[in-house]
C-alpha cells in the first residue's frame, strides 16, 4: 500500500511544518525558542541582511502575513475552480456552498484589524495612566520597574516586545501571522480572528467531505468490486476507496487533508486562547506562572467570567477606570 505510506508521510510533514509555524507565532521564552535564536545568530554570519529580515522571527516582517494570504488564496482557488463547480453539478445546497465565502470575508476583516490595531503600546504620554489600570501583584509585576530599552515605567501586565521594540499593555504574545503584538487593545480582534478562521476551515472541510461522500454514494463504490493484481475479485475497502478518490481528485483530497490538520491545530490553539480569556490570563503570564516555584501562590487577575470577557472586548472601559 505505497499510496497510504506516502499520504502518511505527507500528513506528518504538514503537521511538523504547521506546528513549527504555530510555535514561532506563540514565541514563548522556552528553551526551544533560544535554540531558534542561536540558529538565527549563526545564520546571520552567512546570509545578507535583506534575507535575514525575511526569515527572522526577531524582526518585524510581512512574510508570514503574505504567506497567510497566499494560503487563503490557494485554498479558495481550489474551492472555487474545482469543488464549487462539481458541487453545483451535484445540486448541493447553494447556501452551504456560499458559507465559506461569508466566513472568510469576516475572517479577513478581523485579520486586518489584528494587523493594524494598536495593541496597547506604552509611550511617555500614556505610561502614567496605563500604570493605573492593573494593580502590581509583586509576583510577576513589580512597582517602579523600568523597561531598560524604552526607559519607561512598566505598567503591570505589560512586557517589552523585542520584535516591535516597544512595551505593550497586557502583552499576550507577538504574532508573526498578523505581524503585530497581541495586547489589551487587539486581543478581542485576535480571538474573533481565530474563531472565524476555525469556522472557515471547518466549513470548507465540510463541503469537501460532502462532495467526496456524494461521489462515493452516487457511484456505488461501497458495494463495487475490483480485480487485484492476482486476477481475484475484491470488495472495495475504505483504504482502496481513499486511494481511488486520491487518484481521481488529487488536489481535493490533499486540500481536505490539509484542512483537517488545520482544524485540529486551530481547535487546540483556539481552545487554549479561549481558556486564557475566560480566566483573564495572557500567554506570557501562563508561561511565567508555570515557572514559579510551588511555594508561590499566584492569584492572577481574574474578576469572574463575565467581567473577564468584558475586559477582552471592551478594554477602553477598563482604561477609563484607570484614569
Ligand atoms: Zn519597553
Ligand atoms: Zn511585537
Amino acid at each position: 500500500m505505497d499510496f497510504l505510506w506516502l499520504f502518511t508521510i505527507y500528513t506528518i510533514f504538514l503537521i511538523i511544518c504547521i506546528s513549527a509555524f504555530c510555535f514561532l507565532s506563540a514565541r514563548s521564552r522556552s528553551s526551544l525558542d533560544s535554540v531558534f535564536h542561536r540558529a538565527e545568530k549563526a545564520l546571520s554570519f552567512l546570509l545578507p541582511p535583506w534575507l535575514q529580515r525575511c526569515y527572522s522571527s526577531y524582526t518585524r516582517s510581512g512574510v508570514f502575513v503574505a504567506l497567510h494570504l497566499i494560503l487563503d488564496a490557494l485554498v479558495f482557488a481550489e474551492y472555487t475552480w474545482e469543488v464549487f463547480d462539481y458541487c453545483s453539478e451535484l445540486e448541493i445546497n447553494r447556501l452551504f456552498l456560499l458559507l465559506p465565502y461569508t466566513l472568510i470575508t469576516a475572517n479577513l476583516f478581523f485579520f486586518y484589524k489584528c494587523c493594524v490595531t494598536d495593541p496597547g503600546v506604552v509611550t511617555k504620554q500614556n505610561e502614567a495612566s496605563r500604570s493605573q489600570v492593573y494593580e502590581y501583584d509583586e509576583v510577576l509585576y513589580h512597582r517602579h520597574e523600568q523597561c531598560h530599552t524604552c526607559r519607561l515605567t512598566k505598567p503591570a501586565r505589560s512586557k517589552h516586545c523585542s520584535v516591535c521594540g516597544y512595551c505593550v499593555q497586557r502583552f499576550d504574545h507577538h504574532c508573526v501571522w498578523v505581524n503585530n503584538c497581541i495586547g489589551s487593545l487587539n486581543i478581542g480582534y485576535f480571538l474573533l480572528y481565530l474563531f472565524s478562521l476555525t469556522l472557515t476551515v471547518f466549513s470548507l472541510a465540510a463541503v469537501f467531505a460532502v462532495f467526496l461522500l456524494q461521489v462515493v454514494l452516487l457511484s456505488h463504490m461501497m458495494t463495487a468490486a475490483y480485480v487485484d493484481s492476482d486476477g481475484r475479485e475484491q470488495i472495495m475497502s475504505i483504504a482502496v476507496i481513499i486511494q481511488h478518490l486520491f487518484l481521481t481528485f488529487p488536489r481535493i483530497v490533499f486540500t481536505l487533508g490539509f484542512l483537517l490538520i488545520l482544524i485540529l491545530l486551530l481547535g487546540g490553539y483556539g481552545s487554549f486562547m479561549f481558556y486564557l480569556a475566560l480566566t483573564n490570563q495572557t500567554t506570557n503570564e501562563w508561561f511565567k506562572a508555570k515557572r514559579l516555584s510551588s511555594t508561590v501562590l499566584y492569584a492572577g487577575y481574574s474578576r469572574g467570567l463575565l467581567a473577564n470577557m468584558q475586559e477582552i472586548f471592551q478594554p477602553h472601559v477598563y482604561y477609563k477606570k484607570g484614569r
